[in-house]
């Protein structure tokens, strides 16, 4: 095929006009503009006007960049390459691994591409598959062992009709390089297959059969499994003024969510949050497995060489990687911090674009291209009866901390929990931040819905009885309303809130959490008969700090049991708790 070709006409930082002056040119296709010194920067066409006249993101800093420069198109869209070796890796919006290319902070050398999977490690390759079956898109070839799963090795996706299995290579150790199949099409034409294909990121792959979420998904966090859970397949956001805790929340779910693979976008807020990610993550522990955490993990993110126009490049690659191992029959979930960042790109292009701005100066189309993100997060069931998922659980930074802003209403639309974070409770050191009484979810959570409602009463109770206290102190309020409130506080304090950076406590298995209600439900039915509020409020000191000293201790440990007990008894024995005071 004859490459289409161009020169640049103008540039405007990430914005480059280019003149097509040979060839067909699509919306969506990768160019690359080589400049002065030979150096190829990578961009995609985000425009076509008429008279040749072409606009390409590109996706590097665009110094020396100069009129006339040449421009080639590749005639393919952006695309990942999907096969074994992605768990574990690092990489940037443009799937370039970092850990093998980064020199030093970080930084990438512009104009730097390389094959993204490594293409001489050897895989075990087992076939499924014999010479004459007959295969199709998404058939399975075989596998190979990737870290703890069974990686499926497919026929590309993008294949459509009948193929016939001309050849396949016996069992044995292969590379990405390695034909491990030739298939036969119905023209007979022979086709040599490997186990890596790519697809595009910005299309998502079409589902076998879709269904809905309904299952949660344990995330160890009390707040949101107890109150507002995510489901297997679902999605949640997250908005949150800077410093309330949305970074803190994605990490802890990284290490302790119930998904087998997770997928970090991490478009860093703060300069250098990335990085953080980057050094951080290889050195933690999969609670699950004692193994390192990276053998489930994908981490992409922008690195500060990259400019703002790339990181709508890397939510794209995340998504897609997550779509391939839902293929995979995986759980997988994918953790974007923090959306806005990809948001206010669309803005600078769409400014740069000169297009008619919607409100906040945000292009008018955000919304959909917002939803369509969300809408790729669901479950998948399999011709074989299996399934997989992809969760998506994104934050948003909307500035000032308010959630009327474009981005953070068009993701509220799109998600099926909101967990909003506030920045009293964390002024407060009320950890998670989460708001008590508006946040949101429409997925079951691991309680029944009567114990949710019978909790979410208490907490709206507790929070009309402190506006009361506040106005009117405590003799303002009967003793009825202010044990009210005491269970209420004690339910926060116990239940709600949760050190993220505490080894028992900073992740709560199922399990655990209904054990944990069924004493919080005990507490709040049963009645407290005390006279005075000093002494409730010593009472409901004590159950705290029973209840602290429980949950700090592990679920495997001796004084598990004696600590329950411990604190039943508490509940029960009022007189024990007044010999105390
Ligand atoms: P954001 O990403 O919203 O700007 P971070 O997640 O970076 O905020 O949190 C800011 C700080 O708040 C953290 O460095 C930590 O000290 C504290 N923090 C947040 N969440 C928790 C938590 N669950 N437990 C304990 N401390 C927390
Ligand atoms: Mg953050």
């Amino acid at each position: 095929m004859q490459e289409s070709t161009g020169k640049v006409v103008s540039v405007n930082e990430s914005l480059v006009g280019v003149e097509a002056t040979s060839g067909a040119v699509m919306n969506g296709e990768v160019a690359y503009i080589t400049l002065e010194d030979g150096t190829r920067l990578k961009s995609e066409v985000i425009d076509i006007k008429p008279g040749n006249r072409v606009y390409l993101q590109v996706f590097e800093d665009t110094n020396w960049m100069k009129v006339g420069d040449p421009v080639t198109f590749s005639g393919l869209p952006l695309a990942v390459k999907l096969g074994p070796g992605i768990l574990g890796s690092v990489t940037d919006g443009l799937q370039n691994p970092l850990y093998e290319l980064v020199k030093e902070d970080w930084f990438l050398e512009r104009g730097l591409y390389v094959d993204p999977l490594n293409n001489t490690t050897k895989w075990t390759f087992t076939p499924s598959v014999r010479p004459g079956d007959t295969v199709t898109g998404g058939s399975v070839l075989g596998s190979v062992p990737e870290k703890m799963f069974d990686h499926k090795i497919f026929v590309p996706f993008t294949m459509q009709g009948k193929y016939t299995i001309e050849d396949i290579v016996d069992a044995g150790d292969y590379t990405l390089e390695d034909t491990i199949a030739t298939i036969k099409d119905p023209a007979g034409n022979s086709l040599p297959l490997k186990m890596a294909f790519e697809w595009p990121v910005k299309k998502p792959m079409p589902f076998h059969e879709r269904s809905v979420p309904g299952e949660t998904l344990p995330t160890g966090i009390r707040i949101l499994d107890g109150l507002f859970p995510i489901a297997y397949g679902g999605t949640a956001c997250s908005p949150g003024p800077f410093g309330a805790g949305k970074t803190v929340l994605q990490h802890t779910i990284a290490r302790h969510s119930r998904a087998d693979v997770v997928i970090i976008a991490a478009c860093g807020e703060r300069a250098g949050e990335a990085v953080e990610v980057f050094k951080d993550f290889p050195e933690l522990i999969d609670p699950k497995t004692g193994n390192s955490l990276m053998d489930r993990t994908y981490i992409v993110g922008n690195t500060s060489s990259m400019p703002v126009a790339a990181r709508e490049a890397s939510i794209y690659m995340a998504t897609t990687v997550g779509e391939y191992y839902r293929k995979q029959g995986l759980d997988v979930l994918i953790l974007a911090d923090s959306t806005s960042r990809w948001a206010q790109a669309l803005r600078e292009t769409s400014g740069r674009k000169e297009e008619i701005p919607g409100p906040e100066a945000f292009p008018m189309y955000i919304s959909t291209l917002i939803s369509a993100l969300y809408d790729r997060a669901g479950v998948e069931r399999f011709p074989d009866g299996g399934q997989g998922s992809l969760s998506i659980f994104g934050t948003v930074s909307p500035a000032g901390g308010n959630f009327d802003e474009p981005v953070t209403q068009a993701t509220l639309m799109s998600t099926g929990a909101f967990w909003g974070l506030s920045r009293e409770l964390s002024d407060a050191r009320k950890y998670p931040a989460i708001d008590r009484i508006d946040s949101t979810s429409k997925y079951p959570s691991i309680l029944t819905n009567e114990d949710v409602a019978f909790l979410r009463e208490l907490l709206r109770d507790g929070k009309s009885i402190s506006s009361n206290l506040v106005l009117m102190g405590e003799k303002g309020v009967t003793n009825e309303a202010f044990i009210r409130y005491q269970k209420s506080e004690l339910l926060d304090a116990v239940f709600l809130q949760q050190n993220s950076f505490h080894e028992t406590d900073g992740a709560t298995s199922p399990e655990r959490l209904r054990m944990m209600f069924d004493v919080v439900k005990e507490i709040i039915e049963t009645p407290v008969d005390i006279e005075d509020k000093t002494s409730i409020r010593s009472h409901f000191n004590f159950l705290r700090q029973a209840f602290l000293d429980w949950n700090y201790t592990p679920l495997d440990s001796d004084q598990f049991s004696t600590r329950k007990t411990k604190l039943l008894n508490l509940v029960k024995h009022k007189a024990h708790v007044e010999e105390n005071v």
